[in-house]
């Protein structure tokens, strides 16, 4: 374990970071509050750590929050405004990394959680960032291809003032993908004259983008999984999964788990999904939707609801949608034996009190799904250095990356006596306080 310097100072100014800001947006308090929920997350793991009060409230707080409104010409000729964030939460480690979410459900509270969450994964993974986030209020879906690029490019060109190849790297998330970031990287090589591929990851591979990294998050939360199924004596062949959220994560799980030979018996979008005891085959469900389906409507198995699919009786649970889907309403409903947080925030402070008394095993967000910021990392690195590796060279450091993140968990988790949530929470804030304390207090 890290420790702390006795002789630096305390720094506390007396007054910890709010969530009740009457100057900001806000979305609905308590559980349903992503934000207060990291914050509860965050408490409970520095209770067993012995940090200075000052460096406790640092850390509580968002480094740096940008709030931008900017007009997009639409295809009508109509102007419309649009309201977007970047956070920094933490810029201790490094250059700050965290994706761009587009959707109508962003506020600047989930942004700030999301960010406090990347600092937590990168720390936890041992790379060298601090953590942020970025959000558009807005549906993708909503606007035409030429809409699509125009936003992206004046959001970029907002938010321009804080992103750079040595100071912020954005990556995609829900809403936006490889494209989104072309369009980020060209418009920010633009500004500057010349190409800077360092400046986003998850970009395409012609233009710099990592091999493997479409997959990294799925592949990631794979390992984690079956480094779980090790722990607990279980057998993968024929072992139960079922899916929530069949996107670009919770695809490539089922898709990596169904061919070691485990039973995907169910996956869901946001408007429902199917079910089939027998096993379904994820390649089947995506040809679906490539053809214009969706997943409710795929043939040949039993539809059901996000809430069904989450009460299932299942070895694996995959949450890979998005934010508060177990909460204290539906946790002692869970009957898998293993949780497997493929998305940020699913379980709320409140569901993890009940999901310690039914005994699963929960793999946490910031270790489950940190296989995308990790071969993001590689990314960064391969643009840097302008040398690119093979995918196998990447897929065998991401396996061992993830492998050796697990093991540290479950040894802290096994030294605090806490849960794994805890443990990934402690490892990663101890190493960022220990961070701070020897870069000391400027000035
Ligand atoms: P995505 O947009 O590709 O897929 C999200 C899926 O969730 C879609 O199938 C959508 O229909 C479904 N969904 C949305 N609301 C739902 C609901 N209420 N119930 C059930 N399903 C619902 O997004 P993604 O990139 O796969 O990200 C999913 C989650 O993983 C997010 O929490 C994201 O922050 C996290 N994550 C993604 C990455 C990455 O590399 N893409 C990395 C780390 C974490």
């Amino acid at each position: 374990m890290g420790h702390t310097d006795d002789k630096t100072p305390d720094v506390s100014t007396g007054s910890p970071c709010s969530i009740t800001r009457p100057d900001l947006p806000q979305r609905a308090q308590g559980e349903e509050n992503a934000y207060s929920n990291a914050l509860a997350q965050f408490d409970k793991a520095v209770s067993h750590l012995n940090l200075k009060k000052g460096i406790v409230e640092t850390l509580r707080c968002p480094k740096r929050e940008l709030s931008v409104s900017f007009p997009v010409l639409m295809d009508t000729q109509e102007i419309k405004v649009f309201k977007g964030y970047r956070v920094h939460h933490s810029v201790v480690k490094g250059p700050t990394k965290g994706g761009i979410r587009y959707s109508k459900a962003v506020t600047l509270d989930e942004v700030r959680a999301l960010a406090m969450w990347m600092t937590w994964k990168c720390a936890l993974m041992n790379l060298p960032y601090g953590g942020a986030k970025g959000g558009v209020v807005v549906d993708p879906k909503e606007l035409s291809f030429r809409e699509l690029e125009r936003l992206t490019r004046r959001y970029a060109t907002e938010i321009s003032v804080l992103m750079g190849p040595e100071s912020d790297i954005p990556a995609p998330d829900m809403g936006t993908n490889s494209q989104v970031m072309a369009w980020i990287m060209d418009t920010y090589s633009m500004h500057k004259g010349f190409s800077i591929p360092a400046v986003v990851t998850g970009k395409p591979v012609e233009i710099g983008g990592s091999l493997g990294r479409t997959e990294a998050t799925g592949r990631g939360t794979t390992v984690t999984v079956l480094e779980a199924m090790k722990r607990l004596g279980m057998d993968p062949s024929n072992a139960t999964v079922a899916v929530q959220g069949f996107g670009n994560v919770g695809s490539v799980v089922a898709k990596t788990l169904h061919e070691i030979g485990m039973k995907i018996v169910a996956v869901t979008c946001s408007r429902g999904g199917v079910h089939n005891g027998k096993g379904l085959d994820p390649h089947d469900v995506l040809r679906h939707l490539e053809g214009g389906g969706c997943v409710y409507n795929f043939q040949g198995a039993e539809a059901i609801t996000n809430e069904d699919l989450l009460q299932l009786d299942c070895d694996v649970l995959v949450a890979a949608a998005l934010e508060n889907q177990i909460t204290s309403k539906n946790a002692d409903k869970v009957r898998a034996k293993i949780l497997a947080e493929g998305a940020n925030g699913p379980t709320t402070p409140e569901a993890d009190e009940i999901l310690k008394t039914t005994g699963i095993f929960v793999i946490p967000d910031i270790l489950c799904n940190a296989g995308g910021v990790t071969v993001s990392y590689l990314e960064w690195v391969q643009d840097l250095q302008s040398f690119f590796w093979p995918v196998d060279e990447i897929n065998r450091k991401l396996q061992t990356l993830m492998a050796r993140a697990f093991e540290s968990v479950m040894e802290c988790g096994a030294h605090y006596k806490v849960s794994n949530r805890e443990a990934a929470q402690i490892l990663a804030i101890q190493r960022v306080a220990d961070a701070m304390v020897i870069r000391g207090i400027y000035p």
